[in-house]
């Protein structure tokens, strides 16, 4: 049986892994489909502490060779199912069947994409799911806001502010189509655009916890002392219980405290 099961590879989970390898555990990380975590989907991070303007799949890097260089395993799996026990947590895979006596949850929280026909081509080039990650990057230049609801509201002032000219607010439905010169964006609907901002609901993945951790009505685990869950085995940490702040340091940050939880005697949980 594992010490440590750690579902997820983004900055939370290999943050955590890197305290938990220090500790003496030889965690064990499931990576998931999206080995890295959202961070590969950018190339400008700039906000991230110690490495200036990086690349997300360079940050990412650089903290997984930490990871591994200090004793972190790495397992490539997509959970499907866990179930806690008195003594331990089973753990199933896609591919494998695992067992671990504790577990942490950094499955992270997807944006809701709209899978419309250019999505994916232009996804990292000139369409973004972070404005507070990305707003910076089109100061002078003209950005539309896919989306609705009040979080489109929020977006523009955070756009404007950064200096971006806000073209338009357009609802999902009404964009028929993503449309560029094959490497960038350059118009969505009947708007000429350098850059376009999905403002969506955000996903957490945490689809295989239903019925065994409290969720909130949007899927996000609901914590205690930052990254305690409902059940004593199970922690979680990032994104995937974080509704309202999801940014790469915080969930570093919550990788760390989550690792140092699930060191500490239950007793001080
Ligand atoms: C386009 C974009 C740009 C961004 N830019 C910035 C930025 O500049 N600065 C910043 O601070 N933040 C930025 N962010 C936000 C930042 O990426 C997230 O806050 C951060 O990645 C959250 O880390 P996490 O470890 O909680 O989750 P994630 O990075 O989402 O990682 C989740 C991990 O869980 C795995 N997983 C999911 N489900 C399962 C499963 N069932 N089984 C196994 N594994 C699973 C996935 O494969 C993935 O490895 C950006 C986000 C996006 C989308």
């Amino acid at each position: 049986m594992e010490k440590a099961i750690i579902v997820g590879s983004g900055p939370a989970g290999l943050t955590a892994g890197i305290y938990l390898a220090r500790a003496g555990l030889r965690p064990l990380v499931i990576e998931g489909m999206e080995s890295g975590g959202q961070l590969m989907t950018t190339n400008h991070v700039d906000n991230y502490p110690g490495l200036g303007l990086v690349t997300g799949p360079k940050l990412i890097a650089a903290i997984r060779e930490q990871a591994e260089r200090l004793g972190v395993r790495f397992a490539m799996d997509e959970v499907t199912a866990v179930s806690p026990a008195s003594d331990r947590v089973s753990v199933k895979g896609m591919i494998a069947d695992y067992e671990c006596e504790k577990l942490l949850v950094a499955t992270g929280a997807g944006v809701e994409k709209t899978n419309l026909p250019g999505e994916a081509r232009y996804w990292g080039r000139g369409i973004s799911a972070c404005v507070t990650c990305d707003a910076a990057f089109y100061a002078g230049k003209r950005v539309a806001i896919v989306g609705t609801g009040p979080g489109t509201t929020g977006a523009k002032a955070y756009l404007e502010k950064a200096g971006a000219q806000v073209v338009g607010i357009v609802a999902p439905g009404e964009v028929g189509e993503f449309q560029g010169d094959g490497q960038k964006l350059t118009q969505v609907g009947d708007l000429a655009v350098d850059g376009v901002f999905i403002v969506t609901a955000r996903v957490p993945q945490t689809g295989f916890l239903r019925g065994v951790v409290d969720l909130d009505d949007k899927g996000f685990v609901v914590t205690q002392n930052r990254v305690l869950t409902s059940s004593p085995r199970i922690f979680a940490a990032g994104d995937c219980a974080e509704p309202k702040f999801r940014q790469a340091i915080i969930a570093a940050g919550d990788g760390a405290y989550a690792a140092l939880a699930m060191l500490a005697p239950s007793a001080n949980r």
